[in-house]
């Protein structure tokens, strides 16, 4: 008997996106070997640390690297290492803020997202610039004061409407000497989104582990300048304080990596391809149906680069219906207007087959 049954346990197909509440996303067959073989020894945690972080800095054209356990871990470890600023005594009593330690965090108030608390819970207060329309280069340079930490910005398109380009936050943060720290945690696709941000001058980078990358669930990178991820070493997990519950494991560490490596090498080109098929074995099934418009939008929920396939029904209640059924037959998919949509990212061909049986099932009975 699996485990799955022992526990009973209802296994979903998952053709809406990379979401934790449904587990995120798949890991590889290699990605789980290299954690069986990182789980059966002991290893210096320290020693490990430093290596993936070397090689994963390597892989994606970065100085350094430093392994957690998600990109909320990562928020809380960089929020701490910018307010601390290499000072011990400030740091051991986080999130208490101690001699004058600068603890403002400057986030543009268009960019405001449910992560908040993960940058709180190290002692930060955020201060808001701009609002939902517009942020100004003076809003940000009136509002850095000897209070500031840094600036968080977060890279999804979702706030484009009313943000300062990331180029125009890092000049005015580092001609003030604030660094500038970029949540890009479900920014990939395009793979060169590893390196962009660094390379635009951001000092830290956030990426989730278990969303594109496939890496596991409780898994997240920290990508940056030497100097920020060496303060990362020395006072985020395992070293006891306030970033200890980002701890993550030697096999969480190993399969990041792990997953890292095969996302770098992977052919984006032939993968984009695999995907728009996956898309058109669904298409093709829905075409027969009457009264439904089908739609490739050619960008994932946060504007990362890959395809979806959007079903527009007749109204909002014939989709939330059909998202009702499929919910009923143990297959997530996205639900926006009078659409639902498909995203093939975290299917395998025979689950595209049977949510292309499923969709039409259910829209024709929806009818
Ligand atoms: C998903 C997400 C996070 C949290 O990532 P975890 O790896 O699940 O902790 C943080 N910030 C943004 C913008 C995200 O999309």
């Amino acid at each position: 008997m699996s485990v799955i049954e022992e526990l009973q346990i209802t296994p979903y197909i998952n053709a809406h996106d990379t979401y934790t509440v449904y587990g995120g996303s798949r890991m590889s067959a290699r990605t789980l070997e290299d954690m069986r073989q990182i789980a059966a020894v002991f290893v210096d945690m320290e020693e490990l640390q430093l290596r993936l972080g070397q090689a994963a800095a390597q892989l994606t054209k970065n100085e350094d690297a430093f392994f957690t356990n998600g990109s909320a871990g990562a928020l809380t470890t960089a929020a701490a290492v910018c307010i601390c600023r290499g000072d011990p005594f400030v740091f051991a009593r986080l999130p208490a803020v101690t001699k004058d330690a600068p603890d403002e965090i400057i986030q543009l108030h268009c960019q405001h997202n449910a992560y908040d608390k993960a940058v709180e819970a190290a002692g930060a207060k955020i201060v808001e610039i701009g609002d939902a329309d517009e942020t100004l280069e003076f809003d940000l340079d009136g509002r850095i004061t000897e209070r500031t930490a840094a600036v968080f910005y977060y890279a999804s398109s979702l706030y484009a409407r009313g943000s300062l380009p990331l180029e125009q936050v890092i000049e005015t943060a580092h001609r003030r000497g604030v660094p500038v720290v970029v949540d890009a945690a479900a920014q990939l696709p395009p793979v060169e989104n590893l390196w962009r941000y660094t390379q635009a001058g951001a000092d830290m980078v956030i990426f989730s582990g278990g969303k594109t990358l496939c890496g596991p669930q409780d898994s997240g990178l920290i990508l940056g300048k030497r100097e920020w991820i060496d303060l990362c070493r020395r006072f985020g997990s395992p070293n006891h304080g306030v970033c200890r519950g980002c701890k993550t494991s030697r096999e969480a560490m190993v399969g990041l990596y792990s997953a890292l490596r095969q996302y770098v090498e992977l052919d984006h080109e032939e993968n984009r391809h695999r995907l728009l098929e996956r898309i058109g074995r669904i298409a093709v099934r829905l075409e027969q149906l009457e009264q439904v418009r089908l739609e490739t939008v050619h960008h994932g929920p946060v504007g990362q680069d890959y395809p979806r396939l959007f079903i527009h029904l007749a109204s909002p209640a014939q989709a939330q219906a059909v998202h009702r059924a499929m919910r009923a037959r143990h297959t997530y998919i996205g639900l926006e207007g009078a659409a639902v949509y498909v995203s093939p990212l975290n299917l395998t061909d025979g689950e595209a087959d049977t949510v292309a049986a499923q969709l039409t099932e259910t829209i024709c009975e929806s009818m």
